[in-house]
C-alpha cells in the first residue's frame, strides 16, 4: 500500500503530562508494525514534520485547561473522522480537575511569580464537553495495549470494543487475592474500568481509580464498606476525587459521602 492510501492518523495535546503520547511511542515493534499500516502526518511529540488536515484518525490528549484550547479542539474535530480521546485527562478532566470546585485563580496565584501572564479557565473538563468523541481510552496513562486494539479494529473496519467491566473481574481472571478482602486495603476496583490488567492489584495495592468509573459503579456498596473499615468518611470522599474524580459517577460518589458527613455532623449531638 502506498503512504498516500494509508490512512492519515494525527496525535494532539491539549493540557496533559505528555504520558499518554509516550505510550504510543514505547509501543516499540508494535509501533514500527502500526508504521507500516498507517501514516503518522501530524505528531508534535514525535516529530517537527505536520502535516494539515483532513486526518482519518485523530488522537486527542490531554483536557481543556485553557481559553484557546476550546476553539482548538473544535477545528481539530473539523478535520477529523474518527476522534479518540485518550487518557484520565481527556475523558475525565484529569488531575488537573481538582480545581474545578476551587479558586482557580488563587492557585495560580499563589504558584506563579506573574500570574498576569496565566491564561487559565476556571475548569478541566474532558473532550467530550466540547465536541463529539467517537470513542474514549481511558487511563492515567491509557493502556498500549488498548489504544493498539483500537487502531487494529479501525484499519480492519471494525468498531472498537472496550470492556466497561470493573477491575475486580479483572483480578478474577488473573487469580490475584483481593486486597480489599484479604488484606483490608481501600481499592476503588470494584467500580473501576477495567483495562490496565488490574496492575495496582497485582503488586498488592488498592486501585485508585485510574481508568475512570465502570458501568454500572456501585459507588454507594463500596462507599460503605471502606467506612466499615475504618476510614473517615471525608478520606473515602477523596478517594473518589482523585484522578478521575471529575467523571460523573464519582464526583456524584464523593459528594453524596460529603453531604452525609455533613448530616452526620448536623446530627451529632
Ligand atoms: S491521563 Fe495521565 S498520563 Fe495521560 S496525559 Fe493525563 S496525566 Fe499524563
Ligand atoms: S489498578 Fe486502578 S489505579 Fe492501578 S492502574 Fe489499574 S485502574 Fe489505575
Amino acid at each position: 500500500m502506498s503512504a498516500s492510501t494509508k490512512p492519515r492518523v494525527a496525535v494532539f495535546k491539549m493540557a496533559s503530562c505528555d504520558g499518554c503520547q509516550l505510550q504510543i511511542l514505547d509501543a516499540e515493534e508494535a509501533l514500527l508494525d502500526l508504521a507500516g499500516a498507517i501514516n503518522i502526518v501530524n505528531f508534535a511529540e514525535a516529530s517537527s514534520y505536520m502535516e494539515p488536515g483532513p486526518y482519518d484518525v485523530t488522537l486527542v490528549e490531554g483536557s481543556i485547561s485553557a481559553p484557546e484550547q476550546i476553539e482548538q479542539v473544535k477545528e481539530i474535530r473539523e478535520q477529523s473522522k474518527f476522534l479518540i480521546a485518550i487518557g484520565a485527562c481527556a475523558t475525565s478532566g484529569g488531575i488537573q480537575a481538582l480545581r474545578n470546585t476551587q479558586d482557580a485563580g488563587a492557585f495560580v496565584r499563589t504558584i506563579y511569580p506573574t500570574p498576569e501572564y496565566v491564561k487559565t479557565l476556571a475548569t478541566s473538563t474532558p473532550i467530550a464537553d466540547h465536541v463529539r468523541v467517537d470513542l474514549e481510552l481511558t487511563g492515567c496513562p491509557i493502556d498500549r495495549g488498548q489504544l493498539l486494539g483500537a487502531l487494529s479494529a479501525l484499519l480492519a473496519g471494525a468498531m472498537p470494543r472496550i470492556s466497561t467491566s470493573s477491575v475486580c473481574v479483572e483480578c478474577k481472571r488473573r487469580g490475584y487475592v483481593c486486597v480489599l478482602v484479604a488484606k483490608g486495603e481501600p481499592c476503588l476496583g470494584p467500580v473501576t474500568r477495567t483495562g490496565c490488567g488490574a496492575l495496582c492489584p497485582a503488586f498488592g495495592r488498592g486501585c485508585y481509580g485510574c481508568f475512570g468509573p465502570s458501568q454500572p459503579p456501585n459507588t454507594d456498596a463500596l462507599g460503605r464498606r471502606l467506612v466499615d473499615l475504618g476510614l473517615p468518611s471525608k478520606l473515602v470522599a477523596d478517594k473518589f476525587r482523585f484522578i478521575t474524580g471529575w467523571a460523573p459517577a464519582f464526583r456524584e460518589a464523593a459528594d453524596a459521602i460529603a453531604d452525609g458527613r455533613k448530616d452526620e455532623e448536623v446530627a451529632a449531638p
